[in-house]
């Protein structure tokens, strides 16, 4: 019920006891009235009749009195006053509310007035001289007027004594009943403003208090706070319009949370990110940048652990692991790399798309670590497909479709920045006809090997190959198998040589390989063994022709014949001028080309 109404119904209630202590009292006090004045007028009746009893029997006692004394002046001045009294109390009649019978015995005393006031003066003037006349007069007043009117004043100032008694009982009745009704009326009315008081502070303070107490609390900012009221009065409504503005303030509140969280995490990423190609473009090598980008990618998603795998491009189907490492490991197994490539993640790799798993797994990418959940999504380029994935391990309370589109975008900027440096890197590295190292980068490396060699007292040789007669063959067969040739035996030399050792394209159909911690004998086998292989190499040309390829070879080592990479340069340079003089397809070395031989090595043949 609204609270209005029940108002509305506390002022009907408290009107209508009102209203009934109002009707009560005044018919309480118009009964008591109304019986007072008739107790009044029957009391002025009683108190008339009593004096008219009193005055007249004061009459007769003097009259009596006077006769028995024979006729005493001291009782003839007592009779004229008693007449007097009795004359003037009947006159009073008239002001009196008499009943009828009262009336018409005042009638019969005061129309025998006249002979009770002769036969009173009579015995008055006989003065001392009573007559036997006088005597009976009286005695027939007394008989036939006194003592008639005596007994009827008598009998009525019974009956006015009994009605003044009734009428008595009635108004005290009448008054302790009134006391009582007015004493249940008021204590009602006291019960009523107390039940109101007591109503109010239940149904309106209390809860108005706690609207007030959870409103400054919503206001404070806790606003998952809830008003407990659900009366269907307006505190209900209120409490109920509060509580839903306390939800949209606190959905508000939350979604800007969120978009706070987003636009930070956005920061963060980029932040992250923009480091990251800082990185990337300083020009570090792959691994070093790989394992920087792992260790980024892990702290981004806030997870423990992370492992990338790197696989030869264009073989999605039948994955064949290149690069694998992980944070959790110094030493990677590589077997252990292979086997997770082709077990879980294959279908990453193969069908380019992330794999999540929020619950343990036991196949995992480690064999230290326990894994709780995972995320894995592939790396590619976008010239050359899906090249590797990478996966991030055990974060708090799971991956979410959020935290994946948040690595598939951060790692695929990132691994694009790095794919696109390496290939940088790679053109300005490599010949771009052999695939070999080209001039800078073979300057740049030998410097670098020279160096190192100085400081750990190691030697290093270098081999100067160029093919014999290539003019000719140029002119003969044409440049496109000019080319074929170059590659072919850009490929021969890859092939016979270590892979810590570095082949280039010196230039023109030159080509020189820098064989660290090699001694002079030892870069002579080498050159020896490639100069056999490429001469017995069974070239087939779009022609159909087989022509054999031969190459002439210069030796010489650090530091027992050049003392710098210029010098080595020119010594070998030299050994290659000799091999050409001495009839090509020969390895040419120098003198000291070995620490535990003095010899010369010389010239050899094929
Ligand atoms: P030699 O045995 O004395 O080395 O004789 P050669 O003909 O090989 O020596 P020369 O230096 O006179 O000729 C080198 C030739 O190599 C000239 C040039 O046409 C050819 N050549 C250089 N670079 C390329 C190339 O990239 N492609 C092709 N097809 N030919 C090249
Ligand atoms: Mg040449
Ligand atoms: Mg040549």
């Amino acid at each position: 019920m609204k609270i209005s109404r029940k108002f509305d119904v506390f002022t009907l209630v408290s009107t209508a006891v009102f209203i009934c202590a109002l009707v009560i009292s005044y018919r309480t006090i118009t009964t008591i009235s109304s019986e007072t004045l008739m107790l009044f007028d029957v009391s002025r009746e009683f108190d008339y009749l009593t004096r008219v009893k009193q005055t007249l029997t004061d009459l007769q006692h003097s009259a009596e009195h006077f006769i028995h004394m024979g006729g005493s002046d001291a009782y003839s001045d007592a009779m004229m006053k008693n007449l007097a009294e009795y004359e003037q109390v009947l006159r009073l009649s008239s002001t009196m509310r008499l009943d009828p019978e009262e009336l018409a015995l005042i009638d019969f005393a005061t129309k025998n007035l006249p002979g009770c006031s002769a036969v009173i003066q009579e015995l008055i003037n006989s003065e001392g001289r009573l007559s036997q006349e006088n005597k009976d007069s009286f005695e027939r007043l007394r008989t036939g007027y006194i003592e008639k009117i005596l007994s009827h004043a008598d009998k009525h100032w019974q009956v006015d004594l009994e009605k003044v008694g009734r009428l008595s009982g009635k108004v005290i009745e009448a008054k302790s009943r009134s006391l009582l009704i007015l004493l249940i009326l008021l204590s009602a009315m006291l019960l009523l403003i107390v039940a109101a008081r007591l109503a109010v502070s239940r149904f309106i303070i209390r809860p108005i208090r706690t609207i007030e107490d959870i409103s400054n609390a919503i206001a404070g900012g806790d606003t998952g706070r809830r008003i407990d009221i659900h009366s269907d009065d307006e505190l209900g409504s209120l409490s109920s319009s509060i509580n839903t503005m306390a939800a949209a303030i606190q959905d508000k509140l939350q979604m800007l949370e969120n978009a706070v969280s987003n636009e930070q995490a956005l920061v963060r990423e980029q932040t992250i990110l923009n480091e990251l190609m800082g990185f990337i473009a300083s020009g570090a090598d792959l691994e070093l940048v790989l394992r920087i980008f792992l260790g980024r990618t892990k702290d981004l998603m806030r997870a423990e652990q992370s492992a990338i795998f790197i696989m030869e491009p264009r073989e999605p189907l039948d994955p064949e692991l290149k690069i694998f490492f992980n944070t959790y490991e110094d030493e990677t197994s590589m077997e252990y790399g292979r086997a997770m490539l082709r077990g879980v993640f294959i279908n990453v790799v193969r069908t380019s798309t992330p794999l999540r798993v929020n619950e343990p797994l036991t196949e995992a990418p480690g064999s230290h670590v326990q894994v709780r959940n995972l995320l894995a999504v592939p790396l590619s380029s976008i010239d050359r497909g899906v090249l590797g994935l990478i996966v991030i391990v055990n974060k708090d309370g799971g991956f979410s479709q959020h935290d994946e589109d948040m690595l598939f975008n951060f790692s695929f900027q990132a691994f694009q920045a790095i794919t696109m440096q390496q290939e940088i890197v790679r053109y300005a590295t490599t010949d771009g006809l052999t695939g070999l190292h080209n001039h800078r980068v073979f300057r740049e490396k030998l410097h670098e090997e020279i160096e190192r060699s100085r400081r750990y007292a190691r030697d290093v040789s270098l081999l100067m190959i160029d093919i014999d007669h290539f003019k000719l063959f140029n002119d003969t067969y044409g440049h496109q198998a000019g080319d074929e040739v170059l590659r072919t035996v850009a490929d021969l030399i890859r092939r016979n040589i270590r892979t810590t050792d570095f082949g280039a394209r010196y230039g023109g159909e030159e080509f020189s390989v820098i064989l660290p911690e090699t001694s002079g004998s030892q870069a002579l086998t080498v050159a020896e063994r490639l100069c056999a292989n490429i001469m017995g190499y069974d070239l087939v040309l779009a022609s159909g022709d087989r022509p054999t390829i031969t190459v002439s070879i210069g030796c010489a080592t650090f530091p027992w014949n050049a003392e710098t990479d210029e010098l080595l340069i020119k010594k070998s340079d030299e050994n290659l001028y000799a091999a050409k003089r001495g009839g090509r397809n020969r390895v040419v070395g120098s003198d000291r080309g070995s620490r535990d031989s003095s010899e010369a090595s010389g010239a050899s043949s094929a």
